[in-house]
């Protein structure tokens, strides 16, 4: 079976040996607080500082999924309420989650602006250059929701103060763990709202990771796969090169190949164009008979989502897919338009 699904997504197959390691070597039985664990939590980050070039001045914590990451933003980085310009069904949810903690509405002072990278519902993207836009237009942090897309393609990082994403998408990993990344601007704003009053408050995180600790017990197995995986995957801008150069073949491929096809791109516009996630549109009846052949050619298309759920399918284009599968996928859809 091969999985193009966008989350849960396929996972490295190496990590099945690198788990049976874990529990092997007693990895996971170890104290949170002992040396051994602190030293993987300790090289994990710094493989993400190196692997996906984040600036040294940043600051990297551990949390168990990017709804999680979220909250965060809201209770520990927002002083009055948050702006969402969002284009899809996760940015929604976003502001949902957000404004819930921190209300909008009456005249409350916008201090962070909360960007949703990589649409995964419907397959759109915010480049570099519209984020440079929103960085110089607005003045009060930024916060990246980048699920989707860390780990596959590049960012200009300090176009935002906080980025983060769950470890099931792009690091091709099992769910359960995310990476939250936080800039010097971020960190002086948690101090200065002070809040502290939650497990996972910022401040309350950044002085336990300041220690290479956690402030409850951690996913140790997820963690430890993550520093395995960075250990394996190339620099991110050879992997940004490849991602691309994928993303530019499965656009050529609808516009080109499977132009006679009941089915078309969702999003006509090139410049919003995913790298990580393509959606496919077309008939609800037409969807649903590519999926079941699909399935019965032992491939699992991922579902549409939201407002797409049954008029799309979606194509994860992570780094963890094999060029082989791909061929195997892109040949699958021209002989099923016979
Ligand atoms: C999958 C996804 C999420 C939710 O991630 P969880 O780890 O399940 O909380 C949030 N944002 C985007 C863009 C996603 O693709």
């Amino acid at each position: 079976m091969i999985t193009f699904y966008p989350g849960p997504s396929k996972v490295y197959p190496q990590v099945a040996d690198y788990a049976a390691q874990a529990v092997r070597e007693g990895i996971v039985s170890q104290n949170h607080r002992s040396v051994g664990f602190m030293d993987v939590v300790k090289e994990t980050i710094q493989l993400l500082h190196e692997k996906l070039n984040v600036p040294s001045d940043y600051h990297i914590a551990f949390v168990s999924s990017a709804t999680e990451c979220w909250e965060i933003v809201a209770q520990s980085l927002t002083i009055e309420t948050s702006s969402h310009p969002y284009t899809g069904a996760f940015g929604k949810k976003w502001m949902e989650y957000a404004h819930r903690i921190k209300p909008s509405g009456n005249g409350q002072n916008e201090d962070v602006l909360c960007v949703v990278q990589n649409e995964t519902s419907n397959g759109t993207q915010v480049r570099m250059e519209a984020l440079a836009q929103y960085r110089q237009q607005f003045s009060g942090l930024i916060a990246v929701d980048a699920v989707s897309s860390m780990a596959g393609v590049t960012f200009d990082w300090p176009l935002a103060d906080v980025w983060f994403a769950s470890v099931q998408k792009c690091f091709g990993l099992p769910a359960g763990l995310a990476v939250f990344i936080y800039s010097p601007a971020a960190l002086e704003r948690a101090q200065q709202i002070g809040e502290n009053a939650h497990y996972n408050s910022l401040l309350f995180m950044h002085e336990n990771f300041s220690k290479f600790q956690t402030p409850y017990t951690p996913n140790g197995l997820g963690i430890y796969c993550l520093m395995r995986v960075l250990q394996q995957v190339p620099p991110i801008a050879e992997v940004d090169v490849i991602t691309r150069q994928r993303a530019a073949d499965w656009y050529a491929f609808f516009e080109y190949e499977m132009s006679d096809s009941p089915f078309q791109l969702l999003i006509t516009d090139p410049a919003v164009r995913s790298d990580t996630v393509i959606a496919v549109e077309g008939a609800e009846a037409d969807i649903k008979a590519v999926k079941v052949a699909a399935q019965q050619a032992g491939i699992t298309l991922g579902n549409g989502y939201g407002d797409w759920k049954y008029t799309t399918f979606r194509i994860a284009n992570f780094p963890a897919i094999a060029q082989k599968e791909i061929e195997t996928l892109m040949q699958f859809l021209l002989s099923s338009q016979q």
